[in-house]
């Protein structure tokens, strides 16, 4: 089975992804900047029987990553499976947003996909078979008080669908995942921005959302499951909104 990279995987969307690969069979490396989270992540899927790596990296951090996926193919073999999901919000209405809100959310979303990207097509490309699947948000749609994660978010689809094309007559796919409203540590801080119990929280965010509920991490995973699957081969350069059909507008 292929070996797959998963960023941010130390909880929220990146665990069910690395969880839901283990449970496939596929060695898999958990990078995150959290690394007490990252190492009890990964304890508990090696206690499932799963082939498991913990590196704790900052993905904007162009030599940890680089030094990442090194230690990744040395001990995992060649990682041909990269999903991009490490990140984080800094919302402020623009007139508030500072320099600092835009490069960060820019550096953890943008520019760690590139580094991670640019260095594993390599192995994707002389195994003559690849796939990148990335993490956008229905926030690149356009969501009012997030101009630096909404611009972020939609750059990463120009990125997936221009990777589709290049590495596509190498047998390499690359697919952009947009999740809605999932139950996770970002949207709980969300709740806590806003002065909401998070359930409540989660209560009137279900309310627009037209299957009426908020989705959880296993929602995702189950969408990258299938980009990063055998039955995707057909399928690359597309965005798959998992988000019940939400409006990202409020
Ligand atoms: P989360 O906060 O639960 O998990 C994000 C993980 O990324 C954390 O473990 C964090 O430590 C890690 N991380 C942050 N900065 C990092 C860095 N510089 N280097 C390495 N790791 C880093 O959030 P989540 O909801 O699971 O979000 C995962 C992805 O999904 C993000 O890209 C997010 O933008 C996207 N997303 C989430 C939602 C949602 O509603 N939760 C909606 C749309 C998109």
């Amino acid at each position: 089975m292929p070996t797959a990279i998963v960023t941010g995987a130390a909880r929220g969307i990146g665990a069910a992804v690395a969880a839901r690969f283990v449970a496939e069979g596929h060695a898999v490396a958990l990078l995150d900047l959290d690394a007490e989270a990252l190492a009890a992540t990964a304890k508990g899927l090696a206690a499932d029987g799963g082939s498991v790596l913990a590196i704790p990296t900052d993905v904007s951090d162009e030599a940890a990553v680089t030094a990442a996926v090194e230690r990744t193919a040395a001990e995992l073999g060649a990682p041909t499976i990269l999903v991009n999901n490490a990140g984080y919000a800094r919302d402020a209405g623009i007139g508030d947003m500072t320099t600092e809100d835009w490069d960060e959310v820019f550096g953890v979303h943008m520019r760690a996909a590139f580094f991670t990207t640019r260095l594993v097509q390599r192995y994707m490309v002389e195994a003559g078979w690849g796939r990148v699947v990335n993490i956008s948000s229905i926030s690149a749609l356009g969501h009012a008080g997030r101009v630096n994660y909404s611009a972020a978010k939609a750059g990463i689809i120009g990125f997936t669908k221009a990777l589709a094309n290049e590495l596509g007559p190498k047998g390499v796919t690359a697919n952009a995942v947009a999740p809605g409203f999932i139950v996770s540590a970002m949207t709980a801080k969300s709740a806590r921005r806003l002065g909401r119990d998070f359930e409540e929280h989660q209560r009137i965010a279900a309310e627009s959302i037209a299957v009426r509920r908020v989705g959880e991490p296993e929602d995702i995973a189950n969408a990258v499951a299938f980009f990063a699957g055998p039955d995707a081969g057909f399928v690359t350069g597309q965005v798959l909104y998992v988000s019940g059909n939400a409006s990202p507008t409020t």
